[in-house]
């Protein structure tokens, strides 16, 4: 793999793709800044070498240059993170751009404005690229984030840096970190895969089937197995042009050998709302009326008892719906069941969209081995995929 150990940085200029989308709130002001903080070691990396850093990244969605999509209103706030005064230029190419590249001294930082300012980016042009590629002499990916795109800042550039391009070392740990699970694990397996929906775990499903000993299914996506199987759902959340594929699933696990665990109890509302009134009841008798929005205490211990006894831990979606308090025990109780493996030496990989919230605010972020900074980039390399971010750099 390459990575920055492959380079020395001396006076020379990192073009580093990092992630800064990161959460404003009405006055601008970085209310999460967990991806500024993942990007340090990158890009002190570069400075310590005695090199300088060009930062690229998007933020937010802008149509256009919108002024609320600026990156100006993070600089502060990445210059208080890295630790050292970080430039601006309000543009991402052209003649202003590169003359403030060129005038960059060693040691020192250039954050380019918002690369969705241009159109080029997302639908990954060529020239736009080429543009983007005079700023630098090495380039570095390190933004997880959107490595599932094949946009112009993180993957047509790369060919522009044919011997020069390697991976950031956030990005080197990512991957790592899903190797771990999925092609160099320690056995007993467990993959959790808990959320909103089979269609959307469906890719991660079939491809994780050949790769762990245990899946332990839970959230909303229960109840589409739970009625295939012949149960009463209630009002759950169900995917009723699922059904045949859930039983297929348990078939296919079944001649693979691996073992897949449902709740066995529900913690079932009248209402969608934290005020419903709520039961404790057997996932496969939830009365009409009733919906499941948690998953129950025997199967907090049923699920606890997999999790003892497994090396390696993949987490992606909460077992309920962790938003609300009343519904947040079974993804609060399963956290407590990975944090205790993870202390006895299991290897525990979190990711894919909101099992990263639930983490984070159940305060379990440190307590796992590695939370993934890529929601929809986790799950398409769960799903087997080779992201174009990460191709461009192997080629
Ligand atoms: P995903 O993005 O697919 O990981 O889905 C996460 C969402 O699934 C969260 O917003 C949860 O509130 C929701 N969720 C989890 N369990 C249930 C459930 N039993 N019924 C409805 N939504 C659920």
């Amino acid at each position: 793999m390459s990575t920055l150990k492959e380079f020395n940085f001396k006076n020379k200029r990192a073009l580093i793709r990092v992630d800064f989308n990161v959460p404003l709130n009405t006055e601008f002001m970085v209310t999460d800044s967990t991806r500024i903080h993942a990007a340090k070691s990158t890009i002190q990396t570069v400075l310590n070498d005695g090199g300088s850093a060009v930062l690229m990244s998007h933020l937010g969605r802008p149509k256009g240059k919108e002024d609320q999509f600026s990156l100006r209103h993070i600089v502060k706030k990445v210059s208080e993170v890295l630790g050292v005064k970080v430039n601006f230029v309000d543009d991402c190419i052209g003649e202003k751009v590169e003359k403030a590249v060129s005038e960059l001294k060693a040691g020192e930082v250039l954050l380019l404005e918002n690369l969705r300012f241009y159109e080029e980016e997302k639908s990954g042009d060529q020239n736009f690229a080429a543009q983007l590629s005079k700023l630098g002499d090495i380039y570095v990916n390190d933004a997880f984030g959107t490595a599932h795109r094949a946009h112009a800042s993180t993957a047509i550039i790369a060919e522009f840096f044919p011997e020069k391009k390697c991976f950031g070392n956030l990005l080197a740990r990512e991957i790592e970190s899903i190797n771990k699970v999925l092609n160099d694990s320690q056995k007993p397996v467990t993959a959790i895969l808990g959320g909103a929906k089979v269609s959307s775990k469906i890719g991660v499903i079939e491809n994780i089937l050949d790769k762990v000993d245990h899946i332990i299914i839970g959230g909303g996506m229960t109840f589409t197995f739970v009625k295939a199987l012949g149960g009463k759902i209630g009002s759950s959340l169900v995917e009723d042009d699922k059904q045949e594929l859930a039983l297929v699933i348990l078939e296919q696990a079944k001649a693979k050998n691996v073992q897949i665990h449902l709740p066995v109890d529900a913690i079932i509302a009248d209402s969608f709302s934290n005020d419903a009134n709520t039961k404790e009841v057997d996932t496969n008798q939830i009365p009409d009326g009733w919906m499941g929005l948690d998953s129950g205490p025997k199967t907090a211990d049923k699920f606890a008892e997999v999790i003892a006894k497994s090396k390696t831990i993949l987490w992606n979606g909460p077992l309920g719906v962790f938003e609300m308090e009343n519904f947040s025990k079974g993804t609060i109780e399963l956290g407590n069941a990975i944090s205790k493996a993870t202390k006895n030496g299991a290897f525990s990989l979190v990711g894919g969209g909101d099992s990263v919230a639930a983490v984070k605010q159940f305060g379990f972020a440190e307590k796992v081995s590695y939370v993934s900074t890529g929601g929809g980039a986790m799950l398409e390399m769960l799903e087997g995929k080779t992201l174009p971010g990460i191709e461009a750099i192997l080629k």
